[in-house]
């Protein structure tokens, strides 16, 4: 059997390792349009704030190719002819297969005004674009970073880290505002203002302006003033790489469309990782999930069913950590901002401690317990009461991390939560003590 695997990221890499450990004999070969091996995309974050020089982030040596009997191919796939079973390089040359995992991840939207093509427009998404912008991130420079998510926060730290005297523009008024709440937005921005960050609420570029060496000088906000800067980072979302796809018959949506088994409408041709928008039998919609744990999941699932071992993919509880200026935070599970439910989380109540320290439920049945102490916090979704009890569906941990496993332990085995709620209002060690106990039902401590 001959599989080819375009993508030597995090998925493609699962996908060949377990194809291997399944099918001694057949012929893997890989496919990647950059020049390295295998390295940790989440990595770059580590070298730009120069925690880690970029040799670091290789996650592979070619010893392990070799030891896996991986061929590894440099070259950019162009085109795609699924009836005749081959793919073509922008060079000319034309790889055969049997089986095709498609595992050409995503890339940096680029911001959707004039002036992206300046040099000096910067990017954190590729180890050859990361060493770019070290670069170009020289101490004594100015750079404005837009973006709500957690890329641009790493990027505003990296920079800020080398010496870049760094404008951080907001287009609302609060940090990361898809996932933390004002008291968590505003711890973070304490950390950020502490490292010399400039924070800008509000605050839009409608235009990036160039001097005569198309370098980047300045940009224009959307009340006409213009904000000097000579570095201009985008962090602005993803957008998963379907050129190849374009013309041939393999379905898309924003993404390449596949069934629960990672195989598309072309029963030869499977997809994982960034670029694969999976059915989900559970909401019975087609998701796309562009995180690291996810690609290796996935990843996984589809070598098995290319080695017809018909495996279904389950989709895990998103789980994300970070180190951002210092401050430790996890994400685990459906964690929403605000106090207003969201359509799929309408059973969900939202209970919350204030700076008075009195706990109180807002009238919407969305709740959540959250508790700081200098600069820990928690804050816990509860599932409504569904027949199964109260169950945690999501949880966001500042700081101390202890809670982390247990929580996530708690998320993914559903369990019911009932016996916490007594402790929600309860000091924070009590309520700390109290998760730890119930995670004893399914984590064994040591
Ligand atoms: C700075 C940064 C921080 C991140 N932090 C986190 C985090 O904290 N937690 C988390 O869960 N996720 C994080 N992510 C996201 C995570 O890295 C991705 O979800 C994951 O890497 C996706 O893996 P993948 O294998 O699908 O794609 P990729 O890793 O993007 O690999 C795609 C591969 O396909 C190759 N390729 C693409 N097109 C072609 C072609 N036409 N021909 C040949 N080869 C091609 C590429 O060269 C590459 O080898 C982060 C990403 C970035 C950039």
């Amino acid at each position: 059997m001959n599989y080819l695997i375009i993508g030597n990221g995090a998925a493609g890499i699962t996908a060949a390792e377990t194809i291997r450990q399944h099918d001694p004999r057949g012929q893997i070969t890989i496919l990647s349009a950059e020049p390295s091996l295998m390295y940790s995309r989440p990595g770059l974050a580590y070298v730009i704030s120069g925690e880690i020089p970029p040799q670091q982030v290789i996650a592979r040596t070619r010893e392990w190719y070799a030891d896996l009997r991986l061929e590894l191919v440099h070259g950019r796939a162009q085109s795609l002819d699924v009836h005749n079973r081959i793919v073509t390089l922008a060079d000319g040359r034309v790889l055969p297969y049997h089986k095709l995992l498609i595992a050409t991840g995503a890339r940096a939207v680029p911001p959707p005004y004039p002036g992206s093509d300046l040099d000096g427009v910067v990017y954190l998404d590729t180890l050859e674009g990361t060493k770019e912008l070290l670069k170009k991130a020289r101490r004594g420079k100015r750079g404005v970073v837009i973006g709500g998510g957690i890329t641009a926060l790493e990027m505003v730290e990296g920079l800020a880290q080398r010496g870049v005297d760094t404008h951080y523009f907001l287009r609302r008024d609060r940090l990361w505002s898809q996932v933390f709440n004002e008291a968590e937005s505003r711890l973070l921005a304490e950390k950020m203002h502490h490292h010399g960050v400039h924070i800008h609420t509000n605050t839009e570029a409608t235009e990036i302006l160039g001097n005569w060496r198309h370098k980047v000088r300045a940009v224009r906000l959307q009340n006409g003033e213009e904000f000097n800067c000579n570095l201009f980072g985008v962090a602005i979302g993803v957008k998963p790489q379907l050129e190849l796809v374009k013309d041939t018959p393999i379905q898309t949506d924003r993404a390449i469309l596949v069934n629960e088994f990672l195989q598309s409408n072309i029963p030869t041709v499977y997809a994982a990782g960034d670029c694969a928008q999976v059915y989900d039998r559970w909401s019975d919609k087609h998701l796309l999930d562009v995180l690291w744990p996810s690609a290796i999941a996935t990843g996984r699932a589809a070598a098995l069913n290319m080695v017809e071992q018909p495996t279904p993919y389950q989709k895990g509880s998103p789980f994300n950590v970070c180190l951002l200026f210092g401050l430790h935070i996890t994400i685990i599970g459906q964690i929403s901002p605000d106090r207003q439910a969201k359509d799929d989380f309408a059973e969900i109540q939202h209970l919350s401690r204030g700076s008075s320290e009195a706990w109180f439920t807002f009238p919407r049945n969305y709740q959540s317990a959250w508790a700081k102490s200098g600069s820990h916090t928690l804050r816990l979704a509860l599932g409504g009461g569904n027949g199964h009890g109260r169950t945690i569906v999501g949880a966001l941990i500042m700081g101390e991390q202890t809670l982390a496993d247990p929580l996530r332990a708690l998320i993914e085995n559903q369990v019911d939560a009932t016996p916490l709620l007594s402790y929600l209002q309860s000091d924070r060690e009590t309520l700390h003590r109290e998760i730890m106990r119930l995670s004893l039902s399914v984590i064994r401590y040591p």
